[in-house]
């Protein structure tokens, strides 16, 4: 009977770019193929998201 409320853990962007720089947002979006979480800007950047979806453009 704890009235605390378990708060789904927040998840991180777990993109890393090429210069090694973290990004702190929130992430939105999974990947299945990588198993990580990436925000929204980044999961379909193929330089933060080495497995991106293919965006038409090579
Ligand atoms: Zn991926
Ligand atoms: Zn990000």
């Amino acid at each position: 009977m704890s009235g605390i409320a378990v708060k789904p853990q927040e998840r991180t962007c777990q993109g890393i770019s090429r210069v090694d720089e973290p990004c702190d947002k929130s992430a939105q979006q999974y990947c299945e193929r990588c198993r990580q979480w990436f925000c929204r800007t980044h999961y379909p950047d193929p330089e933060w998201h080495g497995c991106a979806p293919e965006q038409g453009d090579v």
